[in-house]
């Protein structure tokens, strides 16, 4: 089989963490594969060097008005409103401020004070922010909501940057490009992959969960991707130039200020990483709950019509409801564990700063620095500080994104049907496909083929027999490979399916459901769907051959008439007839059809199965049915029963055997 059996365990709402998974349900990430995600996500930027290269020289320039402000101030202070001369104290000004500074020596403070406005002036047309310290610069995003899917969309949508002023909306617009690309390459992979899984994986995935994944997990991939790179690679580099800085002026006269600014960000980490196991947990909760309301979105709205008329709205809006709370409820704990952590570090912030502030008043009192260094010193430690918050957080959200990635992660690495060995593209099929004592079971369920053993032959029309739930339609599934064989092969002219390229193999055989799929689109589409390549006429004929033609030609629109949801404007039987066209204009050596005469009226019923016996004098057309004018038609009948074939024959043949099981089933039918 191509998938581990999963655990079907009931889940409920309350208690677990998780619920309404039936694929992915061991979420828990240990720190290991916390680590594993984060490395595989970083790999991602490789996809994108151009922009990222210069998102990373944006967030570099965006570091150099706080290069400035400070020392700005200083000379603010120290010479023009005290009028004091440069070099009055043993600080010295840093080596990028001195040419600024000797070309200030000497001159009157309004003089000194036009100087400094030029300055401002240019550093908030470059960058913006000049005079106030830390926050978030700028923010370009969309509306906020506060759940986890809407703040996926702000991820995907919003750009950041340190500054404002020019270079903030030039960094920021980089920004959302990075993001989007980011999460457009990983979520059309994610597509792509999810979309080629085997279809008994399919069957136990939830659409809602895949929208989800697709929409809010993918897009949070960038947001780590930042988190890991750029936040703390140009948090670190500013705290290391404002600790040189520090030390270059203050190194002498203030020692321990050095110290307990070097400190804080480790300090930082120290008092967060301690939330990080807790941060993920909220965080993995709180989106499978998301993506079970989607879910119940889902299922409620493409089952509309047995909802409304088994009386079950009532219930469904309360199950929507529930879901939807629960949701949100868990978001609020992600909120809490935030706010724990801003709480933690800004408390330890605050201690920082008062000590600092007390220390700097000593000396100035002792006659060691100016007034002006208060403001120096102060703004360095208030900066220092917000870079070890940022850290810390970064830390913390870091947590968050690696739960939504892991989602991600966890069906780009699902088994897919074209991954594996490389496949040989399989010869067209021009004498026969044999079963070889095969046995099937769906993941976790019980045997539902037993031994199955057959030969069919090119220019048979075999129909395939039994009772309600025996494995007809399983058993047909094994010949385009919809099912692997736990046991036995499936060998296409002698070849065995499983050395072959899966979409090679089903391009020679065309399988029509028994649950009509048509897309809402036109009719035109829905055939070309089959094959791209089909003209005009092929579609005529095809439909012709289905006996869809008439009524498909009395619509308005004719081919191009648009469907509704899943081709609701037709009738069943209408869309049991299209479909049949669609497979028609296929033309490939194998044509399965499920029950394509359960709907049909005898009329139509009779010209199908006709146009069938005529088809399959040049290929093998397997027919599943339960009406007797169709089966005895058939060449060949294959009599199945709980998962085992009992008969093969011609109807006259097994007719002739009082006591064979498929005489039984027919004379149970009334036949
Ligand atoms: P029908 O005449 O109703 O179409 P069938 O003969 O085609 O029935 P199958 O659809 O092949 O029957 O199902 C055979 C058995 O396999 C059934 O007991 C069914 O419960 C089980 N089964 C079918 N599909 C799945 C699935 N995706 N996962 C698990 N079990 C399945
Ligand atoms: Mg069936």
């Amino acid at each position: 089989m191509t998938v581990s059996a999963p655990t079907k365990e009931t889940h409920t709402l309350d208690g677990g963490t998780r619920f309404d998974d039936r694929i992915d349900v061991d979420t828990k990430i240990t720190n290991t594969a916390a680590i594993g995600i984060l490395l595989r996500a970083l790999r991602l930027i490789a996809g994108t060097p151009r922009l990222f290269g210069l998102k990373l020289l944006f967030s570099a320039l965006a570091l150099i008005p706080g290069l400035y402000t400070v020392w700005l101030g200083k000379i603010l202070i120290d010479q023009v409103l005290l009028g004091e001369p440069f070099d009055t104290t043993t600080v010295a000004f840093p080596p990028h401020v001195t040419p600024l500074v000797t070309f200030m020596d000497g001159f009157t403070p309004l003089e000194i004070m036009g100087v400094l406005t030029l300055c401002i002036v240019a550093l908030l047309i470059g960058f913006g922010r000049v005079l106030e310290w830390g926050g978030e610069g700028m923010w370009l995003q969309p509306a906020q909501g506060e759940d986890s899917a809407t703040q996926s969309e702000n991820a995907l949508n919003g750009g950041r940057s340190a500054a404002t002023g020019v270079l903030g909306i030039a960094d920021a617009l980089v920004q959302v490009r990075l993001s989007q690309r980011l999460s457009n390459d990983l979520r059309t992979r994610l597509y792509r992959r999810m979309s080629g899984l085997p279809m008994t994986t399919l069957d136990d995935h939830r659409i809602g969960d895949a929208v989800y994944r697709v929409m809010y997990d993918a897009p949070m991939v960038p947001e780590m991707v930042y988190q890991l790179t750029l936040t703390p690679l140009f948090t670190l580099i500013g705290a290391a130039i404002a600790l040189y800085l520090m030390h270059y002026s203050y190194g002498a006269v203030a020692p321990e200020l050095i110290w307990i600014a070097a400190a804080m960000v480790p300090a930082a980490l120290a008092l967060t990483v301690p939330f990080s196991g807790l941060s993920r947990r909220v965080q993995q909760s709180s989106r499978a709950a998301g993506s079970a309301t989607s879910n119940a979105v889902e299922e409620t709205f493409s089952n509309m019509a047995a909802v409304q008329s088994l009386g079950g709205a009532e219930r469904e809006r309360a199950r929507f409801e529930t879901r939807s709370n629960e949701s949100f409820r868990r978001f609020r704990h992600v909120r809490i564990v935030q706010i724990a952590v801003q709480l933690t570090t800004t408390g330890a912030g605050i201690v920082a700063a008062i000590f600092a502030a007390i220390l700097i008043t000593d000396r100035i009192i002792d006659g060691l620095m100016t007034p002006g260094d208060f403001g120096v010193l102060f703004g360095i430690t208030i900066q220092l500080g917000q870079s070890a918050m940022a850290i810390g957080m970064a830390w913390i959200n870091l947590q968050a994104n690696a739960a939504a990635v892991r989602r991600v992660f966890f069906f780009i690495d699902l088994p897919s049907e074209t991954t594996g060995p490389r496949y040989r593209q399989p010869r067209p099929l021009t004498r026969s496909i044999r079963i070889e004592d095969v046995d099937f079971r769906y993941p976790g369920g019980p045997l539902v083929l037993k031994g199955i053993d057959l030969e069919m032959h090119v220019g048979e029309l075999i129909a395939v027999v039994g009772p309600t739930g025996s494995g007809k339609s399983t058993f047909a599934y094994l010949i385009p490979a919809f099912v692997r064989p736990e046991r036995g092969r499936v060998l296409i002219d002698g070849q065995d399916i499983a050395e072959v390229d899966v979409s090679a193999l089903r391009r020679q055989v065309t399988y029509v459901f028994q649950e009509h799929l048509l897309l809402s689109e036109s009719i035109r589409d829905n055939l070309l769907l089959a094959n791209q390549q089909a003209s005009e006429n092929d579609m005529r004929e095809a439909l012709a051959t289905a006996g869809a033609f008439a009524f498909v030609d009395a619509l308005p629109d004719g081919l191009d008439t648009v469907l509704g949801r899943s081709g609701d404007t037709l009738s069943v039987g209408q869309k049991q007839l299209l479909c049949i066209a669609r497979g028609l204009v296929r033309h490939t050596p194998v044509l399965i059809l499920d029950e394509p005469t359960a709907a049909l009226d005898p009329h139509t019923e009779n010209s199908l199965v006709r146009a069938l016996q005529r088809m399959s004098a040049a290929r093998l057309v397997i027919v599943i049915a339960h009406r007797l004018s169709t089966i005895r038609k058939a060449g060949r009948i294959v009599f199945l029963e709980d998962g085992e074939i009992r008969d093969v024959g011609s109807h006259d043949a097994l007719m002739a055997n009082l006591k064979g099981p498929y005489r039984r089933f027919v004379e149970l039918q009334g036949g």
